[in-house]
């Protein structure tokens, strides 16, 4: 006996990106280095004083208040959930379902589309042009599919380019009617935010996340800015007490360690460019502009062989092929690691 799941459950792959212990893990955009000593000591001081045996704040009302204060944006367009790929279900169930079309621009991460699948939304996958940036006539496509849900990534993930913020507002004057959701899980390492663009168009809205550039991925804390109404629509899907006290927590005293996290950024966009720098000096190499804290770039050779050389080599990339084809993906991580990894690349490409 056994039971029967939801019609195409068992067609879908689970999301599966290895975590192997290795020298360098440049697999999943993660910071390199945890937040200063004086982040944990804190914390551990605030979770003594938790009390545990009630709920959780389900307003998150200091984690909001602290991040509306952050950000510049006011506190009731301000929503909190378990990492931005939570807070984009909850978009998803407020925005999409049944009969409710969303649009993407392929490549892009992989989630936006199976946030769709998991909320039964229809999904259309357009694709972004040759060089990744949104263009008009990306808008036209999205008006021509009646979309009620546009995703926009930027920078985007897996190409690493942002996209113009005029490009977002395109998107919104065309389909004031839907929701445009621009994920700036890689905001704070280049490109132009479209949190401004809130005020006027209260169809944008805006997703963030800790896990990048605020290491704290194993907290697991995302964020979104925008009008207060879609707030009040996330209310009415999210579980309750969908965050919990110990997470909130942690997003509370992060953000007292915000000049900390800022340093760890700038180390991190230096080692980024110098990646780039130095894949762009290898011949037949192709290197993608990025503005993450990622480069994609596709080898002169075959580039799975490559990326099992690197593993062999104690280096772990992400493997993009089927996404981008001949691409890999490799995060900007600390110094050292971004030394393995060059030197990795340079010795099996010298064969
Ligand atoms: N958006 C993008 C574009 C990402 O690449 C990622 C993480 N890989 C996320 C969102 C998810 O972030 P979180 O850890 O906040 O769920």
């Amino acid at each position: 006996m056994s039971a029967e799941p939801r019609a195409g459950l068992r067609d879908t792959a689970a999301y599966l990106s290895p975590q192997l212990e290795v020298a360098a893990r440049l697999n999943a955009n993660e910071c390199p280095q945890p937040l200063p000593n004086g982040f944990f000591e804190e914390l551990a001081e605030a979770l003594r004083r938790l009390p545990l045996h009630r709920y959780p704040d389900g307003q998150m009302v200091q984690l909001r208040e602290a991040l509306a204060q952050r950000i510049g944006h006011p506190f009731d367009g301000i929503w909190a959930a378990n990492g931005s790929n939570e807070i984009l279900t909850q978009l998803l169930q407020a925005y999409g379902g049944a009969g409710r079309r969303a649009v993407t621009f392929e490549p892009t991460y992989l989630v936006h589309s199976r946030v769709c699948w998991l909320t039964q939304t229809d999904l259309v996958q357009l694709r972004l042009p040759g060089d990744f940036v949104l263009t008009e006539r990306e808008v036209d496509l999205a008006v021509a599919e009646r979309a009620d849900v546009v995703f926009v990534c930027s920078p985007n993930n897996p190409t690493g380019n942002a996209q113009p913020v005029q490009m977002t507002e395109a998107f919104a004057d065309a389909l004031p009617r839907s929701l445009v959701i621009v994920d700036e899980a890689y905001q704070e390492f280049g490109g132009e935010s479209a949190l401004k663009l809130v005020a006027d168009h209260s169809n944008v809205t805006v997703t963030r996340t800790f896990s990048k550039a605020f290491a704290m991925a194993g907290a697991r804390i995302g964020y979104l800015a925008a009008t207060p109404e879609v707030v009040e629509d996330l209310q009415r899907v999210r579980l309750p007490y969908h965050l919990s006290a110990l997470t909130q927590a942690a997003g509370i005293g992060g953000l007292h360690y915000q000049r900390e996290a800022e340093a760890i950024v700038d180390a991190i966009r230096s080692q980024r460019d110098r990646i780039a720098a130095a894949l762009e000096a290898v011949p037949g190499m192709t290197v993608y502009p990025s503005e993450a804290n990622f480069v994609l770039f596709a080898p002169p050779i075959d580039a799975r062989e490559l990326w099992q050389a690197l593993l062999d080599r104690g280096v772990l990339v992400r493997d993009m092929t089927t996404v981008v084809p001949g691409a890999l993906r490799v995060t900007a991580g600390a110094e050292p690691e971004v030394d393995l990894f060059l030197a990795a690349v340079k010795e099996v490409l010298a064969g």
